[in-house]
């Protein structure tokens, strides 16, 4: 049986006892084909990941239990809400042998239909929240991300984006209640007052504010987490922007950010390339069997047939009828006498049949077929660095990026997503890992990505499990005080280093020591 480091299999077979135990042990999953099932499915190397075994709790009880048996056998737990966190790890532990904490069987879900509010337990996926607004005829939408299998908890605490003017899900959480590495349980804001009728209606309650402590961290283990839902809207007004050229990108940025910025736009638009339609709906093979860099040929290929630019974009403005078509008007305003390709509208408003698509809240897992592109088993990790939102750097930072794509022989999937204040340069490295040949470029590729990015001083936002020590590496001011502030949280919550150990470089001070 594969262990965590430094605990024996007669050690880790006491513990599964135990847990066995306490949740009963149908609920216990130890076999080899269960590990597989937990593990990465899209990491270049599967192995490197693979869980001892997994759990799978009812109630917060029966996590605190878990937890107090994990800190008994000092057994490192891994967890997870849904476990769809493709590109960063899906359900796989940071440290290999760690057991996964499988939250997806607690689906409670509490709507506050007046405030539109809800608190959802870590296993209501977006499709389930969905249903249940529909079901229940409630006018909220969710915010989706491209990909809608997870869960509304595990996406937000691992700060994932959607389309609309509520995509940055971590921004939206109002209280959580947590069960510290040590087994007891907190809730955060004004849920630290017992009975308090605010705890999702203000953020902060009193003293230190907690909500974002717990997100991208490895201090507590969310079992509920309250999230602002938007009121249904009357309309969805906007376009799909079609560019192009490359060279189109600095203009196109320095022309939306300034709307971005003073609010009239409230999505974070998000700029792609041609390849982002091509691999959800094609595979490679269908344009060319040539395994080089894909000439310009194709590309104009694909861009007849999807009928896209080189680049596009689409601006959506959500609210009052009139409100949304006045910004829109200003938008257009903004493009005046600018070399647009096309300009394709979109428009929904309340009583049209259901717009279906993430701009309206609408879950949706298709986009994941882009895993397919190169053919075999895919897959595909994400390197998203952040940089200030101005034309000419995100023109460099395409050009850099771009030429390394070339070298490394990888086809280029990006996107510039526009935050208020910020560029999120959003790629997508897709791959075949049944090409072994192509398999040896990706993790120097990756390597190279995140060096260039630090040479300029911008970091990830968010990254695979196998390189979050190299991410929180390049966060290095005063020669690392963030990372070492972080240890000295983690050590303090978790003394035994039993909570996902090495989640966003932060490792406990046992293993700390072990990696040097
Ligand atoms: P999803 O299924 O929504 O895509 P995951 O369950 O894969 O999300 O979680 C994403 C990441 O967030 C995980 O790697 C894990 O580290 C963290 N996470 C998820 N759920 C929790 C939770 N309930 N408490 C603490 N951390 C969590």
């Amino acid at each position: 049986m594969m262990t965590p480091p430094e605990i024996s299999t007669a050690q880790l077979a006491a513990a599964l006892k135990a847990f066995a135990g306490a949740i009963g042990a149908a609920n216990v999953f130890s076999t080899d084909e269960d590990r597989t099932d937990y593990g990465d499915h899209f990491a270049a190397d599967e192995s490197r990941h693979l869980p001892s075994a997994a759990l799978a709790p009812k109630t917060v009880q029966e996590v605190q239990a878990i937890v107090r048996i994990a800190n008994q056998y000092k057994v490192p737990l891994w967890p997870i809400s849904r476990g769809k966190n493709f590109g960063y790890g899906g359900s796989a532990p940071v440290l290999k042998g760690s057991v996964v904490l499988d939250l997806s069987r607690m689906k409670a879900i509490e709507v506050d239909p007046d405030n539109g509010t809800v608190l959802v337990e870590p296993g209501v996926g977006f499709f389930d929240l969905h249903d249940y607004l529909q079901r229940h005829k409630l006018p909220l939408w969710l915010s989706v991300p491209g990909n809608s299998w997870g869960s509304v908890a595990g996406n937000a605490l691992d700060r994932g984006v959607g389309y609309t003017p509520y995509g940055d899900h971590s921004a939206q959480i109002c209280g959580l209640e947590v069960v510290l590495p040590t087994g007891e349980i907190v809730r955060t804001g004004m849920g630290a007052m017992q009975g308090s009728p605010n705890w999702q209606l203000y953020r902060n309650g009193f003293g230190p504010g907690w909500d974002q402590m717990f997100c991208q961290s490895n201090f507590g283990i969310v079992t509920k987490l309250g999230l602002w839902l938007m009121p249904e809207p009357e309309a969805v007004i906007g376009a799909d922007f079609e560019f192009d050229k490359p060279e189109d990108l600095g203009w196109v940025i320095d022309t939306i950010m300034p709307l971005r910025r003073e609010g009239l736009i409230r999505q974070s638009p998000s700029l792609g390339n041609w390849l982002r339609s091509a691999a959800v709906m094609t595979t490679r093979d269908q344009w060319t069997q040539d395994k080089g860099p894909l000439g310009e040929d194709v590309v104009n290929a694909i861009r007849k047939r999807f009928n896209i630019g080189w680049w596009s974009v689409q601006i959506r403005f959500y609210g009052p009828l009139e409100i949304a078509e006045a910004s829109l008007d200003r938008l257009k305003h903004a493009f005046n006498g600018k070399p647009v390709l096309a300009i394709k509208p979109a428009r929904w408003v309340k009583g049209d049949p259901p717009e279906g698509s993430p701009f309206s809240g609408v879950p949706v897992s298709f986009p994941l077929a882009n895993a397919n592109w190169y053919g075999g088993r895919g897959g595909h990790i994400g390197y998203s660095p952040v940089l200030p939102p101005k034309g000419d750097l995100a023109m460099d930072q395409f050009k850099r990026t771009y030429e390394l794509y070339r070298q490394y022989g990888i086809d280029y999937h990006a996107s510039f997503a526009m935050g208020e204040r910020s560029l999120t340069n959003v790629n997508q490295v897709l791959f075949d890992k049944d090409n072994p040949e192509m398999m040896k470029r990706v993790d120097g590729f990756f390597h190279a990505l995140v060096g260039d990015a630090r040479a300029h001083g911008y970091g990830e936002y968010r990254t695979h499990i196998d390189y979050m020590d190299l991410v929180a590496s390049t966060y290095d001011f005063g020669d690392g005080a963030l990372r070492r502030l972080n240890e000295r949280v983690k050590d303090a919550l978790d003394p035994n280093g039993i909570l996902a150990p090495g989640k966003s470089g932060i490792w406990p001070g046992r293993q700390r020591e072990t990696k040097k």
